[in-house]
């Protein structure tokens, strides 16, 4: 059996105990996940013995490799998933409540016959695709490798006086030559008191001299994705700078060396956490310490306060705390991490001392 092939089985087996006859498929990831297409406008109907896949006649050519039924649709794709629905008789149809749009949904409810429903199914596939396979793993590798040669490339040009727009481009133009498809995410890229907005759109600003330069970015390589902070200080960092420094790097390595299978992940979050208030920096850590990621940047688990998923091997996470102080700076870092069954492996190789541009 192929990996799709897998993966669709994995699914249609729990059709019953989600109490639908098929499941409609409409999130961009979790169709490129049931087939490979990487188009932008695919969907999936899944029912216990077979795969419906509908595309329309751009992606006629591309969808000759895809396994199952392939629906070449004129018009809007829906049309051709009701019509399927009401040949094959099909009553109970599931549907991603988070992701199939009212428009189409509602054009299903009206061409479906009397007795027939639509079931909101939630985030099933997102659930399955948390344990990653070997061959997942592999290309995250790849990505997380292609991700850290960009950075180490990009960061021997950055210099003082540098936008951050420029250095932004930088990081892009390295990980695309190395065999990035795209970057995951914008590459975040802020300098100065730009470092405390812990999402900041790279912008015209310069890098100054005293300062610290934030680097948040990601490669998607074959699909899969990879994330990873750093942070960059121009001249020598004062005494303030080295210690909300330090208080950073020794809440990551302790979330990190919470990390294995069997426990919540909420504990990964505490152990950050945990150190960050030790140094008064708890009320500076404004977001959760990390997310799955894969096919999507982010993606479950996350690693959260009040998450409830237990860690299992082969789930990829990220560790990412962070302090941000108003009108001075922000630390965050975070690697990319493979959940072993006594531990983790940590993926990305960037060092983690404070780079001195
Ligand atoms: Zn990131
Ligand atoms: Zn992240």
């Amino acid at each position: 059996l192929t990996e799709i092939e897998q993966r669709r089985q994995a699914i249609a087996a729990r059709l019953p105990e989600l109490k639908v006859d098929a499941l409609l498929v409409s999130s961009a990831a979790n169709v490129r996940y049931l087939s490979d297409y990487s188009g932008s406008n695919g969907l999936i109907l899944i029912t216990r013995a077979e795969t419906h896949f509908f595309t329309d006649p751009r992606y006629a050519i591309a969808s000759q490799t895809i396994p199952g039924k392939v629906h070449i649709v004129r018009g809007p794709l829906i049309a051709g998933v009701a019509a399927v629905l009401k040949r094959k008789r099909i009553k109970k149809i599931g549907f991603e409540s988070a992701w199939l749009r009212y428009e189409e949904y509602a054009k299903v409810k009206d061409d479906l016959p009397l007795g027939s429903g639509l079931v909101p199914v939630g985030r099933v596939l997102e659930e399955q695709r948390m344990v990653k396979s070997a061959a997942e793993i592999a290309k995250i590798r790849r990505s997380v490798a292609v991700n850290s040669e960009a950075y180490a490339r990009a960061m021997k040009r950055v210099k003082v006086g540098m936008r951050e727009q420029e250095i932004a481009a930088s990081l892009d133009f390295e990980m695309r030559r190395l065999g990035a498809e795209a970057s995951a995410f914008e590459t975040i890229v802020a300098a100065g008191e730009r470092s405390a907005l812990p999402h900041a759109h790279p912008s015209g600003r310069k890098l100054a001299q005293n300062e610290l330069l934030l680097i948040d970015m990601g490669a998607s390589v074959g699909g899969y994705s990879s994330d990873m902070t750093r942070v960059a200080h121009a001249g020598t960092p004062s005494k303030r700078v080295r210690d909300l420094y330090k208080a950073v790097l020794e809440a990551q390595l302790a979330a990190v060396d919470a990390v294995r299978a069997g426990i919540p992940s909420s504990n990964v979050d505490r152990a950050a956490r945990k150190v960050l208030k030790q140094y008064g920096l708890d009320k500076a850590f404004v977001h959760s310490t990390g997310h799955g990621l894969g096919l999507e940047i982010h993606e479950p688990p996350r690693v959260a306060k009040k998450d409830k998923t237990t860690l299992a091997a082969g789930m990829v996470i990220t560790v990412e705390p962070g302090a941000y102080i108003e009108g001075f700076a922000g630390v965050r870092i975070e690697d990319t991490v493979l959940v072993t069954e006594h531990g983790c492996e940590v993926l990305t190789p960037t060092p983690k001392e404070l780079l001195t541009i």
